[in-house]
């Protein structure tokens, strides 16, 4: 392509508090019947005052200092005047040139190299209603009105595609981690908005038109948007035609934008100081409080996995996946068995890393089972692991028998005793079977000397007589000996 894309967002996250964000209303609106979860100040009655949710401002400053930000010690709210139907004050309490969070970054991954993706502010504003399109009827709820609503914008850093869905899958990450929204895209909890343009390759600065593509309801929408826009701009562009600088919607169903107005200047909103609130001072204490509170990063997380358990840097990434699943690993090895197993093998971490990803998860991917719900006993795990590092049993055993414990719920020590699926490393067991299979395939015997697969067929054979159990260092030392 000629062309090269230059790409900012903006992410609309609502935030987890219990209740909303200028009263007491409960934020937690979902599933609730129309207009039940209300109050005159998120109805825009004249004359109600809103108050300022504290818990609100602290979800924003974590994100903030999760997202490497600066915070304005002095802080205020503004009014962002339009008229809408789903905005019944006729603005939105938002905030323009003081917002919590400034100058941040975010590192992101693409093509094995770190490059810093700029967040260039994070603000506090309230959620609108919503408005359902029903027969023939435009009918407006107002339980959403007011929900605490984080914006977070980035400068235009991203360069294609694939960097602005990794950035986004990494924003949505750490917000899941630091626990400030739950980002159910289904529930609209988080919402991306695009802005586009297109540059020769080659050239420098920003082009001279920007496009933005509004209310995009999950990353594959996200995806989808990208695609076509840029595929449209580049066509209008090769014909000799600069894209128009307007706000476009995108259509779920076709992956379409579609043109809907003109780009407003913040000029348009008229921006002013929100009367009703005071500006918002910040201590310093109020913001260390914060600071301390912030645990570690899914990033540093992983990094600590590779230097304090020596596990393998792809599979730490893959197990800092979610919070949940990063605790109930380390919840697995920091089993007092683990570790005292763990002091006569130095790669047994990684070892169990790779049981984790490759066995564990691999089933709850292949049974649709969530793994906080499945049997997965630290006590358990360590006997059976037992079993894998004496040789008891081997690393198929040991995969199965892990899989009938979490869906039958069963302990995997129960399985492997039950079945008896112990490892035959009984000489003189195993010579009886090959014998056997010897006299049975007299060709095979006499291949064996010459054909080294000869050898395999025999092995796979008592395999298959034993379920699995023959051990396979004795198995084959058997073999030469009896060739
Ligand atoms: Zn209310
Ligand atoms: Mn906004």
């Amino acid at each position: 392509m000629k062309y090269q894309s230059i790409i900012g967002l903006e992410i609309h996250v609502q935030l987890n508090t219990k209740s909303k964000m200028f009263c007491s209303c409960s934020a937690n609106y979902f599933g609730k019947e129309s207009n039940k979860n209300v109050c005159p100040v998120c109805m825009g009655q004249p004359g109600a005052l809103p108050v300022v949710n504290e818990e609100a401002i602290k979800k924003v400053l974590t994100t903030g200092l999760a997202f490497n930000c600066n915070i304005n010690k002095l802080s205020k709210f503004d009014r962002k005047n339009y008229f809408y139907p789903d905005l019944p004050k006729g603005y939105q309490i938002s905030q323009y040139d003081k917002p919590f969070c400034y100058d941040g970054f975010i590192e992101i991954i693409f093509d094995k190299t770190p490059k810093r993706i700029r967040i260039k502010r994070i603000h506090l504003e309230e959620d609108t209603a919503k408005t359902i399109y029903e027969n023939g009827v435009n009918k407006i709820d107002f339980n959403k009105s007011g929900v605490p609503l984080m914006e977070i914008v980035t400068e235009p850093d991203f360069e294609n595609i694939e960097e602005t869905l990794v950035f986004s899958k990494k924003l949505k990450q750490i917000l899941k981690y630091i626990e400030v929204s739950n980002c159910n895209m289904e529930k609209g909890q988080i919402r991306f908005e695009l802005n586009v343009s297109l540059r020769r390759i080659g050239e420098s600065g920003l082009p001279n038109y920007k496009v933005e593509i509004k209310n995009i309801g999950s990353i594959s929408l996200l995806e989808k948007a990208l695609n076509y826009e840029i595929e449209r701009q580049s066509d209008l562009l090769s014909n000799g035609i600069t894209p128009e600088q307007e706000t476009r919607g995108l259509d779920d169903k076709s992956g379409k934008t579609i043109s809907q107005r003109s780009k407003e200047d913040s000029k348009d909103y008229r921006y002013f100081p929100e009367p009703d609130i005071p500006a918002i001072k910040l201590s310093d204490k109020f913001i260390h409080e914060i600071k301390d509170k912030l645990e570690l990063l899914p990033d540093q997380l992983a990094l600590e996995l590779v230097t304090k358990y020596k596990i393998d840097e792809q599979r730490s990434r893959t197990i800092v996946y979610s919070k949940q699943r990063y605790q109930i690993f380390i919840n697995l090895i920091d089993n007092k068995n683990i570790k005292s197993l763990a002091t006569k093998n130095n790669c047994l971490y990684d070892e169990i890393s790779k049981w984790f990803v490759g066995t564990i998860l691999y089933i709850c991917n292949k049974h649709n089972l969530k793994l906080k719900d499945v049997r997965l006993n630290p006590d358990e795990f360590a006997s059976i692991l037992e079993f894998l590092l004496q040789k008891k049993i081997s690393g198929t055993i040991f995969k199965a028998a892990i899989e009938e414990s979490i869906l039958e719920d069963i302990s995997p020590i129960d399985i492997v005793n039950k079945k008896n699926l112990l490892q035959i490393s009984d000489v003189e067991e195993l010579k009886v079977i090959v014998e056997r299979i010897l006299k049975e395939n007299p060709k095979i015997q006499k291949d064996l000397l010459k054909n080294p697969n000869s050898k395999q067929f025999i092995i796979g054979m008592v395999m298959r007589e034993t379920k699995g159990k023959a051990n396979p260092q004795v198995l084959n030392s058997l073999i030469d000996e009896l060739t």
